[in-house]
């Protein structure tokens, strides 16, 4: 087999970024006679940059998003057209319902969770169950309410016995959730756990690296905190899990309700 210089390679890369982020992920080859030149889009964006984490990022030179969708539902709408009655990995065999996503389509803060348990794959909603739970008095401790966000997830079907999502998993999905985020440009992208921080940032990094630090994403600031699932098994760390959050409030002008629900 023919081995690709750096430079060549660099560029399939981006092309094949550029193609999966708008949900496009399967690729037919065709043979190319020998002696023909490969032609590589030069021009083509190369893939979402994942630039060093920010830890002041001056107010004037927030981010700000290039173009927005008039009309948001229904650029939502046709993303969950396109995955439609989806069978593109194995999570399709037990599911019940696909687990899109909800919210308001104009929020400040989007929250990406892993994927679906089995009360988010009963009733189609994300973060229904416990974690659901202690994500709603999350959000409330901020002096939100769960209408004001959107909520999604990494993969949008329930990985069996609520086990991790797998890497093939996330890939096959995350294009899906990369349009959701284009299309709603939260101010702030809350990546909940490991598998939406490492999913949303391409990095194998520790929770205890990631979080406590903002990051720029298409215009977005993301930061990371813990998953509600995780604090319901720890609750010692939903101190730091808090800590993260008042980094969030602080760069929206947010204050906590008078007495703060537990969290
Ligand atoms: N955990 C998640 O990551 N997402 C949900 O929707 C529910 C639990």
């Amino acid at each position: 087999m023919t081995k690709l210089d750096p430079e060549k390679l660099k560029h399939l890369a981006a092309h094949v970024n550029y193609y999966r982020e708008m949900g496009i992920y399967d690729f037919y080859r065709q043979p190319v006679p020998d002696g023909v030149p490969v032609q590589l889009m030069e021009s083509l964006e190369p893939p979402a940059q994942i630039v060093p984490p920010i830890t002041s990022m001056p107010k004037d030179k927030s981010p700000s998003h290039p173009t927005t969708p008039k009309d948001k539902p229904a650029a939502l709408k046709i993303i969950r057209e396109d995955i439609g009655d989806c069978t593109r990995c194995r999570l399709h065999e037990r599911r019940t319902n696909i687990v899109f996503g909800v919210g308001n389509v104009n929020p400040d803060i989007m929250f990406v969770g892993e994927g679906p348990g089995a009360d988010e794959d009963e009733q189609g909603e994300p973060f229904v169950g416990r974690a659901g739970q202690l994500l709603n008095n999350m959000i409330t401790a901020m002096g939100i309410k769960r209408e004001d966000v959107y909520i999604a997830n990494v993969v949008k079907c329930r990985p069996p016995g609520n086990r991790t999502p797998e890497n093939d998993e996330c890939d096959t999905c995350s294009p899906f959730l990369l349009r959701q985020i284009e299309v709603i440009q939260p101010k702030v992208i809350v990546a909940l756990g490991a598998t939406a921080a490492k999913t949303l940032l391409a990095v194998n990094d520790s929770m205890g690296n990631l979080r406590g630090r903002w990051y720029d994403f298409k215009g977005s600031r993301l930061a990371v905190t813990y998953h509600p699932s995780y604090l319901l098994r720890d609750p010692r760390q939903k101190k730091e899990a808090w800590k993260d959050l008042q980094m969030v409030m602080k760069y929206l002008g947010l204050t906590p309700p008078a007495k703060s629900p537990e969290a």
